[in-house]
């Protein structure tokens, strides 16, 4: 495969690189340090971002979008996460709803959603775990009881990016029709019309990017906001984790190479025994193997992104790039702090922030265990779970 950058993704990412350069990576410290982003500031971001490609890019241009392909899309991300990894889960999940809703939804849920989602005016959600339905997402317990024509929601939703600041959820619940319960379904919450509880869940990483615990106690929808059809949920939801994987992978590859740019430039500037840290051989093998990994990690994540792109069978690229890559920015942060001696634990000097960052992206979209079992699936056609 060729990841020769084509004439357009370089622009795009130069483009990139500028915005975020000028507007984005000079407050992202502060920022990540005050905790979750509210909404407005949120928004502002979508905002700033959304002409790059960053929300709603991979749509398709009849939709809204730019019609990227998802190795471009991926590049951006890898860009954006390089600088400050909460402002690109922030964009990819609305990116997210709005992808499954171009895909799934009816000429009116495109109209009434899609534009809102794409200019930064609403921003996105997609509800699926619960506190007892973790990697098992078959264990999902929400119900959504039909009722005069209306569906009333019942559940907890957990460790939802963005759900605390959202205007449109899509969650997965189970239908009860009558004294039948059918199988998970996915609709569409509008937050202004059928609001609900959140709360943010204090984390270790990824400070900026709000990660809530959703609760649903008799909100109803209008019967219209089924996205898809009854008992077809989990089947889309799963269909969609190819690219989820391959997109936490180039973003971790991001953070790695962040965090990489950072230690090596300290290594050039601090002194100690007289000449500059980096001349040193350990602090050397400690750069080179993080160059390493992150480097292996790209092409993984690029990989997996072109075979999705090809429409070809990516389930074990993306599994194999998503437990490598982000496995390996845990290694890269962690080993690009201890480059800083001491001072690699002082906000100030942001490598923490990275390795705080890193650290999360082991768990989403299946853990780096779960991925094993896909890889392990896909090599022996003999499955480990349900
Ligand atoms: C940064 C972040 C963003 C997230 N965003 C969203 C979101 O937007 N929407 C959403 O719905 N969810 C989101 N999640 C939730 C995420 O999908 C779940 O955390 C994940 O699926 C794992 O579930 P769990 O945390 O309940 O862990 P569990 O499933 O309880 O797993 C606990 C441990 O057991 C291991 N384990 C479980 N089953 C097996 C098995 N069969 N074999 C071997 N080991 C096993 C796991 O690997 C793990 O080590 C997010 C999580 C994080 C950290």
């Amino acid at each position: 495969m060729d990841f020769d950058l084509t004439s357009i993704q370089q622009q795009l990412l130069e483009a990139a690189r500028k915005v975020i350069a000028r507007e984005i990576a000079p407050s992202a410290n502060e920022m990540d340090r005050r905790g979750p982003l509210g909404r407005s500031d949120a928004q502002d971001l979508l905002r700033r971002l959304a002409p790059l490609g960053y929300v709603g890019g991979i749509l398709p241009e009849s939709a809204g979008g730019m019609g990227l392909d998802f190795l471009t899309y991926g590049l951006l991300l890898e860009e954006l996460k390089r600088v400050w990894a909460s402002a690109g889960g922030i964009c990819s999940i609305t990116t997210s709803a709005a992808r499954t809703l171009s895909e799934l939804g009816t000429d009116d849920q495109k109209k009434r959603f899609i534009p809102r989602l794409l200019s930064g005016e609403s921003i996105g959600c997609v509800g699926i775990t619960e506190p007892e339905a973790g990697s098992d997402v078959q264990g999902i317990r929400m119900t959504a009881t039909r009722k005069g024509g209306r569906y009333i929601l019942n559940g907890t939703k957990t460790w939802i990016t963005n759900g605390s600041i959202a205007d449109v959820c899509i969650v997965l619940a189970r239908v009860v029709d009558g004294k039948k319960l059918l199988g998970p379904t996915r609709i569409i919450v509008d937050r202004n019309e059928s609001p609900f509880e959140a709360r943010n869940i204090p984390k270790m990483g990824l400070r900026a990017c709000p990660l809530s615990e959703l609760s649903f106690r008799d909100v109803t929808v209008p019967e219209g906001n089924l996205l898809g059809d009854v008992g077809d949920g989990l089947k889309t939801a799963l269909r969609g984790l190819d690219l989820a994987r391959a997109n936490a992978a180039v973003g971790s590859v991001g953070v790695a190479q962040g965090a990489l740019d950072i230690a090596l430039s300290y290594a050039g500037e601090r002194r100690q025994f007289g000449k500059p840290i980096g001349s040193y051989q350990l602090v050397q093998e400690l750069l080179a193997d993080m160059a390493t990994l992150t480097s292996a990690a790209r092409w993984m994540a690029y990989h997996a992104l072109r075979c999705l792109d090809l429409g070809r069978p990516a389930s074990k690229a993306a599994a194999m790039a998503k437990s490598f890559a982000t496995e390996a920015a845990v290694k890269v942060t962690s080993d690009a702090l201890q480059v800083h001696g001491a001072y690699g634990l002082a906000e100030e000097y942001r490598v923490e922030r990275y390795y705080r960052d890193a650290r999360c992206y082991t768990i989403p979209d299946g853990t780096t265990q779960i991925q094993k079992l896909v890889i392990g699936r896909e090599l022996l056609g003999l499955k480990a779970f349900r």
